[in-house]
């Protein structure tokens, strides 16, 4: 508790209780070099609500793998899935143990919905874990979820091949929902990714092209609610929200580049 965690750093951006003096610190220090950051914690988790709503609710999948899924929130993810049918499962995967002591003391865990510690580079103790074993059948659709996640793995642990090792494990109509942090500014995004750097164990800000690479040979979802928009990754503040044309490159320092796609 003296150091911060990305996790509780990230629950102090959204307001939440659980966290401590250093994590406050370190989200004060990421929101002074980067005026907004608590804004776009919030647009992201707004994000994920739409997505896995869409996800639900239009794709029809039944079962989601929640990676690196922080602390609980207003929204999380079974709450939305299982909004559209309560018989949609749920697991939860993060680093953080804090992550699985509050689910458990908020009774998240139950008959459709389970929390695993684990860290999702190793892959096999995902997949093999008895609750994903449990809840999750690889034989039917699968949304795998990498919610502003993969900026916390360095370039020396490939993130974007985390994304193939997981989502080759299921079939054509699995899901991918996305977001990275983005900056078209790279000194910017040494600045800040150092700063994190100094404080957590983390990966780094990529550029908008660099992050695309997560998506590379799926069917990305047209961002807008009409579903008229070119097919692309986009700022998740305009992802599908209504009154609101999606925009690829925002005019901001950094943003959440984000969307859905879909294996072939
Ligand atoms: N996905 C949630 C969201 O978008 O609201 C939380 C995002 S938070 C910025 C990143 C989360 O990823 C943290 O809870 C952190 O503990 C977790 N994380 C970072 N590296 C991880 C790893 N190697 N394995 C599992 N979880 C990890």
């Amino acid at each position: 508790m003296s150091k911060p965690t990305i996790a509780r750093a990230y629950d102090a951006l959204l307001g939440g209780k659980d966290n401590f003096e250093p994590d406050r610190d370190l989200a004060a220090a990421a929101e002074e070099l980067n005026p907004g950051m608590t804004v776009l914690a919030q647009d992201n988790r707004a994000f994920l609500t739409r997505a896995v709503s869409y996800v639900a609710n239009e794709l029809g999948i039944e079962q989601y793998l929640d990676l690196g899924s922080g602390l609980p929130t207003a929204e999380n993810t079974h709450q939305v899935a299982q909004r559209s049918s309560p018989q949609n499962r749920v697991v939860y995967v993060d680093i953080d143990p804090m992550v699985l002591a509050h689910a458990r003391a908020l009774m998240v865990e139950n008959d459709t919905t389970t929390v695993i510690t684990a860290d999702l580079r190793d892959v096999e103790t995902v997949m093999n874990d008895p609750g994903t074993r449990r809840l999750i059948d690889p034989d039917q659709p699968v949304c795998l979820m990498m919610v502003s996640l993969l900026h916390c793995i360095p370039d020396e642990d490939r993130p974007f091949d985390l994304v193939q090792r997981y989502l080759g494990a299921f079939p054509s109509g699995s899901a991918l929902v996305y977001s990275h942090i983005a900056s078209n500014d790279a000194e910017h995004a040494r600045i800040l990714t150092e700063r994190v750097r100094s404080a957590a164990p983390w990966g780094r800000i990529r550029s908008p092209e660099e992050c695309e690479t997560a998506v590379a040979g799926m069917d990305l979802v047209s961002p807008s609610v009409d579903g008229t928009a070119p097919a692309r990754l986009v700022d998740c503040d305009t992802w599908r929200k209504p009154g609101t044309d999606p925009v690829e490159i925002p005019d901001k320092l950094t943003w959440e580049h984000s969307g859905i796609a879909v294996k072939p």
